[in-house]
């Protein structure tokens, strides 16, 4: 990932997040990558090594503001770590990317991130919800869902 924008930071924000202050300097992180546009740093609870999180250096709150380059940007930055990660960089059998978006998503820093989290077996990161079954008959149903989406994208 070695390039002319990770050599230097020409412009960072001033912002108030603990990822902002991680980011300019002022609270410790230990860092993966940053170029002018993204910063990443393990996170500080981790559920496993190698955890860490994807950060736009401009502090937005949620992925509503979050200019599309840029959170191109942050996947494919993501994807480079994540493919460390299974090239052996990090010991792991899986890696999971996510983002949580609002409160009720389980966001708990008002700055977008992006989740890099490798996973091994037995590991203690439990993904579990109530499945809703759906079947063909309820496919008038999926595709208007699908319908009211499309239209608004
Ligand atoms: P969220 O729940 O908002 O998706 O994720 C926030 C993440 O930020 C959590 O996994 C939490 O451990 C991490 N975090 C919170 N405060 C700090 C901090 O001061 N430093 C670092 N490196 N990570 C933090």
């Amino acid at each position: 990932m070695a390039g002319d924008r990770e050599r230097y930071i020409p412009f960072l924000p001033m912002g108030s997040s603990i990822f902002s202050r991680i980011i300019q300097g002022e609270v410790p992180g230990s860092f993966i990558y940053r170029d002018d546009i993204v910063s990443v740093f393990l996170d500080i609870q981790g559920v496993n090594p190698g955890h860490c999180l994807v950060v736009p250096n401009e502090e937005v709150a949620c992925l509503a503001d979050l200019n599309p380059e840029t959170g191109k940007h942050l996947f494919w930055v993501a994807h480079r770590i994540a493919n460390a990660y299974r090239a052996g960089a990090i010991e792991c059998e899986g890696v999971n990317l996510w983002i949580s978006d609002g409160e009720v998503a389980g966001q708990e820093v008002p700055h977008v991130h992006l989740h890099v989290v490798p996973r091994c077996l037995g590991d203690s990161l439990i993904i579990r919800y109530d499945a809703r079954s759906w079947n063909e008959s309820q496919r008038p149903r999926l595709d208007e869902i699908a319908t009211r989406i499309r239209e608004r994208l």
